[in-house]
This record gives structure tokens, sequence and C-alpha cells, in this order.
């Protein structure tokens, strides 16, 4: 439990010194696997508390423990849990929650990880997955088996089309426990346990730690929850490394900062490339043409770094695009300094099947761009010479 102070202070102001109750301002690594325990007594709690931070370091440790906190804080939950790495989260969560038998409701437009996880892996354990379109109204209440789904899983925005999931009607479903996947906003533009959604999830790889340095992931939800999914996590052993949990605490201090100067940026090259006539769309939930900007406005606020542009010249264009572009590179990931431009049908998504790639809307000519730190102007002169070279 994270004792808040009062008068409750903006995520801004909580991402400055949260997790760091030390008079030393930089987060601290403690890298220790194990400590001394002073009495049998002392060693018998550690081994039975959840989350023992001071036993030993798969059950937790402190700077990992630190990051928990300011997690938990950012998001208004009582408690968070680190994993090492947002796959680490999503798989941990599905399994220590679904058992052979139970049900999942499943959004269609996921990370392909977390698609592939719920597609192939789920099925191995007897664990039911129902896809649905997130875009959809009332698609997940639908969906829902009473008495047999176990979880509702979203993620929004989503990849790679950036498809948003109305928050509140998620957070109104009754009975299975709802998680949503928040990476691509981050704490700062969207807080869906406000919403009433019962889990929030982090790939912290991403925005929060913010360096592409850390390989990272994080879920903030009541206490109970946390202790239930921890007493499973300790077993499955996707834990965080301290060294990781210390760059994420390390990112969160100027994540604020970050993603406003990167929402910014992306608006401006949005407009931009929604401009020019070798786009046939640009997806960017900051933009008036976004079919679900108006909800958008309603659940979050800013659009966070990532777009999503269709190239009417397909995989030709979009790799003359992705190849052509020397400022931003060539690269997967999203949310660091550098910005990043990928084409998903033939990388993160390369493992899909045709039909698949369809259903989850990506087309040939599609580029997803990740957009970083450098001057706006850099950036829109870089992409005008890459489309003019297209
Ligand atoms: C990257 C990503 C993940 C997976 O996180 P890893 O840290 O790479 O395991 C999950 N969800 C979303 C939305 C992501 O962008």
């Amino acid at each position: 439990m994270t004792d808040t102070p009062p008068p409750r202070l903006s995520p801004d102001s909580i991402a400055i010194r949260a997790g760091r109750p030390d008079s030393g301002l930089a987060p601290t690594l403690c890298p220790s696997t194990t400590w001394v325990n002073p009495t049998l007594e002392d060693a018998r709690r550690g081994a039975l508390r959840p989350r023992s931070d001071r036993f030993y370091a798969r059950y937790s440790n402190p700077t990992v423990r630190a990051f928990e906190d300011a997690m938990a804080e950012m998001e208004g939950a009582e408690a968070g849990l680190a994993f090492g790495s947002g796959m680490g989260a999503v798989a941990t969560i599905v399994l220590a929650l679904c058992s052979s038998g139970d049900h999942i409701v499943a959004q269609r437009q996921v990370y392909s990880g977390t698609q592939l996880f719920l597609q192939g892996v789920c099925p191995r354990f007897g664990i039911e997955v129902t896809f649905v379109d997130g875009t959809e109204s009332g698609a997940f209440a639908a969906a829902v088996r009473p008495g047999q789904t176990m979880l509702v899983l979203a993620e929004t925005p989503a990849n790679p089309q950036l498809a948003l999931v109305d928050l509140a009607e998620l957070g109104a479903i009754a009975g299975p426990i709802t998680v949503v996947d928040s990476t691509f906003a981050t704490p700062i533009f969207q807080r869906p346990l406000e919403f009433g959604v019962d889990v929030v999830l982090h790939s912290a790889t991403k925005g929060i730690a913010g360096h592409n340095d850390a390989t990272l992931g994080v879920i903030a939800a009541e206490l109970d929850l946390i202790h239930a999914v921890w007493s499973y996590s300790v077993l499955h052993g996707a834990v965080a490394s301290p060294f990781d949990a210390m760059n994420g605490l390390r990112g969160l201090r100027t994540l604020p900062v970050r993603v406003r100067r990167q929402a910014d940026t992306a608006r401006q090259l949005a407009l931009f490339l929604e401009a020019s006539e070798l786009a046939k769309s640009v997806r960017y939930p900051g933009l008036e043409s976004h079919p679900q900007h108006e909800l958008a406005c309603r659940q979050m606020s800013g659009f966070g770094s990532v777009m999503a542009v269709d190239f009417a010249g397909g995989s030709d264009v979009a790799r003359q695009f992705c190849e052509g572009v020397r400022l931003a590179k060539m690269a997967t990931s999203l949310g660091g300094p550098e910005t990043l431009v990928t084409c998903p049908a033939l990388t993160t998504h390369a493992g899909l099947l045709p039909a698949e790639l369809e259903a989850a809307d990506i087309t040939p000519g599609l580029v997803r761009i990740s957009v970083g730190l450098e001057h706006p102007d850099d950036l829109l002169a870089d992409f005008a010479q890459a489309l003019a070279a297209s």
C-alpha cells in the first residue's frame, strides 16, 4: 500500500518523487538476491509474507518494490507488481488467474506477442479465448460467459492501428477481471482504473523506462489482486531485474515532459503525413480524422507518441519510406527518445497468417511511427526527404 501524501498530487509531481523514500535523490540499485535474517522468526515471516522484499529476490527486491510502489501511485492503485517484460506481465496474469476450462474475452487488435500467447499458448492449457473487435460498442460484454469468463483483456490505444476501447464500458463489466494494456498512453495520458477497470498493465520497456535500456513490465491494481497474482508469479519467475527497475524509476521522473513533447511532435508529423498524397490514411488518436477521436478526447488527456500511416503505394512505398528516413531509425519498439519507424506486416506481425493480418487491419503499406524527442522541424524535413524519394 502506498501512502499518498494529502493533498493528492498531480501525476507530474508524483513522477518526480515516487518510489524514492530515501534521502538520496537518485533511485538506489540493490542487486542482492538474498538477505540475512536476524532470527528464525524473521526468516519465517519473510518466507510467508507476500512480496517480501528482503528475503529472496524472486519474492521481491527493494529496488523492484520501489518501482512497483511508484507505478501504483502513478495509476492511483493500491499496489503494483513488476515483471521481467511486458509479456512477462501478460503471461503471468493469464496463468495466475485462469485454469483449464476457463474462458477469456480478448481484443482482436492487440500487441502481436499478446495475440500469439492467447492464440497459441492458452488453448494448450485448455483456456478458451474469444476475440472481439474492441472498437465495437458492447462487444466485450456480449462475449462474457457468466461463471466461465475469468478475464477480459483489452489494449488501448492498440497496436498497430491505434484502435481505441471505451474504458467506461470496460469498467462497467461485472464478473470477470478486466485488464487494460495502457502501454501506448502511459499513466500521464490515461488512467484506466479511474474508469472502473480492475488491472492496468504496461510494457515499461517503452515510454515508462523510456530510454531503450530496460526490459520491464508492470501491473497496478487492488492489493488483494496483486497478492493473488504474486502468489503465482513467484513460481512462474518472470520477475523484474533490479537494474531494469532502477531504470524504470529513472525514466519515470521525466515521463511527463517526454510524453508531452512527443505528443506535440506526433501531432505535427501526423498532420504533415495526412496532407501527403502518398498516404492513404494516417491513424493518430489526436487527429480529427481518427474514427474514435471523440472517445480519445473523453478518456485520454493526451494522444501519445505512436501513429500509423498506410501508404497508398503498398509495401514498396512503405519500404522506401522506412529505408529512406535518415534521422528517424528503422527499429521496432516505441516510447524512447529516438524516432523509430517499422513496417508491422514485414516485422512484428510477420508471424501472423494473411487472414489474421487482414482481420487485424494490417496492410502491406502500413508503417508504424514512434515519435521521439528530436526537434520537430528536423523530423518534418527528414520525412519530407524520405517521401520525395518514394
Ligand atoms: C511492447 C508491448 C508489449 C510487450 O512488452 P515487452 O516488454 O516487449 O515484453 C505488450 N503490449 C504492448 C502494447 C506493447 O507495445
